[in-house]
């Protein structure tokens, strides 16, 4: 083959050429319609922790390379965070890592600790970068499908460990579970926890959604299990719990020998981000207790407003119990493909919403399931839901 015959992108990331955001949002300017496929926040973060971004920006506190391992007052606010709201002890000098978001610790993680052909236990679906990041290592991906049942989506226990072969390095969690709403109880995660001890796996876990959980659903850190903190990386992220996407401020918490690892990876990929962020991020987690409990609150209406919504437009809807993301069913509605139903919808509602099966390995599994955001404004999810209200008609 000659070099332009030969496809510039290589064959580990071949599957992952376009994502499926960037069609549908495109899809959404094109048609006016109103866009529930991206989970951003249509509103920005308390003003108090811009403005303490604004604070260290003219200080000059981050203008520059701030330290590789993050700037010490942010780990020492992800360090009391832990502590204060589940009783996991942290070294900030050790036992911290700030990163580029979420999604460059789970990138870091990745790379740093699979070794090409290991394989990776991750829940399906998916959050989109797990599969680019597990290829991008060389890792082999097996996914387990939580499916539905009575009314959310579970993890089968026994599908899990039957995953688990002598190839296996590493379980990859997400709880709360975007983009099926699932928040793994109690008995799960010690499942988890057993399997993992059991067959002396690492654990990376995303728990970016911590602070979105409704109703009775508690989250867990797995690292609070027995055996675990020893062999799990903790992924947080101010993103979804302050409302600031953009700013991209991430963390890693566990044992000093794994952050050295993740470390060794991230220094080659941002060496460092976010400079003036890190310090507002750093009050943003001290915020008292009332910040937490009002956006959870404001997060719950929306999650009822949308979700009655669509159980009236004729989907089933799936309880979410923590992320900003509902699952839907379109079946009810005389559909089953979700590409063909999202791809249309824009036309047919003027709403945009996710197919589920971009996050599956085995497609036909997510087919008739739809993901729709209510991270908006009230009105605008009132907007949609009447305009959804048409399908049926
Ligand atoms: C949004 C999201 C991320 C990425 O978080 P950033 O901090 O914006 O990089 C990671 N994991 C899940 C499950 C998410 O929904």
């Amino acid at each position: 083959m000659t070099s332009s015959e030969r496809p510039f992108l290589n064959r580990r990331l071949a599957e992952f050429g376009t994502t499926i955001f960037a069609e549908m949002s495109a899809l959404a300017v094109q048609t006016g319609s109103i866009n529930l496929g991206q989970g951003f926040p249509d509103t920005d973060g308390p003003e108090e922790v811009r403005e303490a971004a604004v604070r260290a920006l003219r200080d000059g506190r981050g203008n520059q390379y701030p330290p590789g391992p993050g700037v010490p007052e942010l780990r020492a606010a992800v360090a009391a965070h832990q502590e204060r709201r589940y009783g996991l002890l942290f070294d900030p000098d050790t036992e911290v890592l700030v990163t580029a978001g979420a999604t460059e610790a789970i990138a870091a993680s990745l790379l740093a600790l699979l070794e090409p052909g290991d394989e990776v236990v991750a829940l399906e679906p998916y959050y989109d970068s797990y599969a680019a990041c597990i290829a991008m290592a060389g890792g082999t991906r097996v996914p387990v499908t939580l499916r539905p049942h009575e009314g959310s989506f579970r993890l089968d226990l026994d599908e899990l460990r039957a995953a688990v072969t002598d190839r296996t390095r590493l379980l990859l969690i997400n709880t709360p579970h975007n983009p099926t709403g699932t928040v793994l109880t109690r008995e799960e995660l010690t499942a988890v926890a057993e399997l993992a001890v059991e067959r002396d796996l690492l654990v990376v876990t995303d728990e970016v959604y911590e602070h979105l959980v409704f109703d009775e659903a508690e989250h867990i850190p797995l690292a609070t299990f027995t055996g675990m903190r020893e062999r799990t990386v903790t992924i947080g992220s101010a993103g979804k719990t302050f409302s600031f996407t953009g700013w991209k401020v991430g963390w890693i918490t566990a044992p000093p020998a794994l952050v050295s690892a993740v470390r060794s990876a991230k220094q080659f990929l941002t060496y460092v981000s976010s400079g003036p962020f890190q310090y507002a991020v750093a009050e943003a987690l001290a915020l008292p207790e009332a910040y937490f409990t009002a956006f959870r609150e404001d997060m719950l209406a929306k999650r009822n407003l949308l979700s009655a919504g669509l159980a009236d437009a004729g989907f089933e809807v799936f309880r979410t119990a923590g992320t900003y993301f509902i699952t839907t069913d379109i079946r009810p509605l005389g559909e089953s493909d979700g590409f063909a139903f999202c791809r249309a919808l824009p036309r047919r509602a003027g709403v945009v919403a996710i197919p589920n099966a971009v996050f599956y390995d085995h497609r036909e599994e997510g087919a008739p399931f739809v993901r729709f955001a209510f991270c908006k404004q009230t009105p605008v999810l009132e907007e949609a839901a009447a305009r959804l209200k048409t399908l049926g008609a």
